[in-house]
């Protein structure tokens, strides 16, 4: 498999406080990556690294051949539209319809015209079920709905890599399984995905590998089965202990 993204000797500090301390991996494309650690142990930093949200204190990040911390912002701004994310939080835009959040920026990013843009929007959405929910705004959602569409809405920029940071976190549990489904489906069709998750059920059956972060290294990154089973660290045998 070809190599999409490579992370090397990433480190990223908050002033004295050094969260990632030496990150080297690599996520070939068509791989299902699930990031799994303690809260506070720098999922999300690094997770934003790899878009550059967080500059990184060191090291590099590799996408499509450029390394993304010595690029210029309009450089990395192109690069980064081919790198989906989805937050926690969801992050709709509250006063746009569902189709006005979803085709927001295909038109202006990539100059797709309204009908264009339209029509990508509602096959995404008839994929995850919400055909129905296009002229409706966020508020009138269930958080589950609310995230299917952050999902199409980051599908519509065509992206190379999805990013997710724990999207099912903030969600009711009966609203878990739709979102897991959706993102099932997704990585089942063979897109290339990065998510941080204490859904271990999920990282046991969907992902390709997983990445155990704690103290500010990958402590472990393995098949689910090695690092579930067979975890080679303390540190990853303590964390596995408190979540299986
Ligand atoms: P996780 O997602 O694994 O729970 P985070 O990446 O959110 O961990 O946070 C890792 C550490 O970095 C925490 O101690 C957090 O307080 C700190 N941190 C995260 N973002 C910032 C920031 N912008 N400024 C200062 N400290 C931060
Ligand atoms: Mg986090």
């Amino acid at each position: 498999m070809a190599e999409l993204l490579s992370i090397q000797n990433l480190k990223k500090s908050f002033g004295k406080s050094e969260v990632l301390k030496d990150i080297n991996e690599k996520v070939d494309s068509g791989e299902v990556v699930c990031v799994i650690g303690p809260s506070g142990a720098g999922k999300s930093t690094f997770l934003r690294c790899l878009n550059v949200l967080e500059h990184p204190t060191a090291g590099k990040i590799v996408f499509e051949g450029e390394d993304l911390t010595q690029i210029s912002d309009k450089q990395l701004n192109k690069l980064r539209q081919k790198m989906g994310m989805v937050f926690q939080n969801f992050n709709l835009f509250p006063n746009m319809t569902v189709l006005g959040n979803i085709t927001a920026a295909p038109m202006k990013v990539k100059g797709q015209s309204q009908a264009e843009a339209e029509k990508k929007a509602k096959e995404l959405l008839k994929q995850v079920g919400l055909e129905d929910k296009a002229e409706q705004y966020p508020a009138s959602l269930s958080g589950g709905q609310k995230q299917r569409v952050a999902i199409v809405r980051a599908l519509a920029m065509d992206p190379e890599v999805m990013l997710f940071d724990e999207p099912t976190s903030a969600l009711d549990p009966e609203m878990v399984g739709e979102v897991l489904e959706t993102m099932k489906s997704l990585a089942n069709s063979g897109m290339t995905m990065v998510v941080v998750t204490h859904e271990m059920g999920f990282a046991k059956e969907v992902a390709d590998r997983i990445w155990l972060m704690a103290d500010g290294y990958i402590q472990e990154s393995g098949a689910p089965n090695e690092v579930f089973e067979h975890p080679q660290t303390k540190r990853g045998q303590d964390f596995l202990a408190k979540v299986l």
